[in-house]
């Protein structure tokens, strides 16, 4: 059953952005997380593998065969574990022309919780830009990134819209990863008016903050501060997720996101079913 969005209890928090080792670059599996779920105090878990697509050969996202297979897992956790509630749903790589397929399969044929949706890349001729990378990302990647994540977000499939504030790169690491400009700004404001126009929820991704600890960028990515405060003017709901890749990493950070939403006075939501 499609689950909603709650508002989230002020003394607790939960994870709705979790992968496992079906990704092949993450670690742990389902029943694990739940169980250190229970013991931080969780009271649910959210799974968010990614996605499989047609036609789609990217080793770091489910096969077509695991599909099934996860999902199961996800529903037999729930059962077994109690004190914490397991949800299951997937992080989309979103294109337009996969609406189709994300809403009929994962949602009506599988009958997942709730489908996530992501930018990870941009496409442009045969270049395919990574936005994780340290690579150059410039105005024109910056217009795409946008147009694309607008797109995402008036899709409405998303039960929630990840790690919208990605393209806070807008020079690369090591040379000015704190550089923000008038072209970011008007990104973000693109990008919160069109949640606010679509009641989309916007997830605060905290694993920038782990890969600026872990990988020592000089910088926090993301979450980026200015971003966020834009949102704080348009009341938008935000979901804290730490987009755990590992058991360590399930609460890893979440108390810099909570002091963020604290400071700009974010309004934070979950999930229920
Ligand atoms: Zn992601
Ligand atoms: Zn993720």
């Amino acid at each position: 059953m499609r689950a909603i969005i709650v508002p989230a209890e002020n003394n607790i928090w939960n994870n709705f952005h979790t992968h496992t080792f079906r990704c092949n670059h993450a670690e742990g599996d389902i029943q694990d997380f739940a169980i250190r779920a229970s013991k931080l105090g969780m009271n649910k878990i959210g799974f968010s593998e990614h996605a499989y697509l047609p036609g789609d050969e990217n080793p770091f996202h489910l096969s077509f065969a695991a599909v099934s297979e996860y999902t199961e897992a996800c529903r037999e956790a729930d059962e077994k574990y109690g004190n914490v509630k397991v949800f299951c749903g997937v992080e989309c790589d979103y294109d337009p022309s996969d609406e189709g397929f994300f809403k009929e399969f994962y949602l009506d044929q599988m009958g997942m919780d709730y489908i996530v949706g992501s930018v990870h890349e941009l496409k442009g001729g045969h270049d395919v830009m990574d936005c994780f990378s340290n690579r150059h990302f410039g105005l024109k990647e910056l217009q795409i990134y946008t147009k694309l994540y607008v797109k995402l977000i008036e899709s409405r499939l998303f039960t929630f819209c990840a790690h919208p504030d990605l393209f806070g790169r807008p020079i690369e690491i090591g040379e000015n990863p704190a550089g923000w400009d008038a072209n970011a700004e008007s990104a973000a404001k693109e990008i919160i008016e069109a949640a606010k126009a679509n009641n989309a929820v916007l997830e605060m991704n905290v694993s920038g903050v782990w890969k600026a600890v872990t990988k020592g960028y000089p910088a926090i990515i993301y979450p980026r501060r200015e971003f966020w405060e834009i949102a704080s003017d348009y009341d938008i709901p935000v979901i804290l997720n730490t987009d755990a890749h590992s058991l360590e990493r399930l609460d890893a950070h979440v108390d810099y996101g909570m002091k963020l939403i604290e400071e700009f006075g974010l309004r934070r939501v979950e999930i229920q079913r």
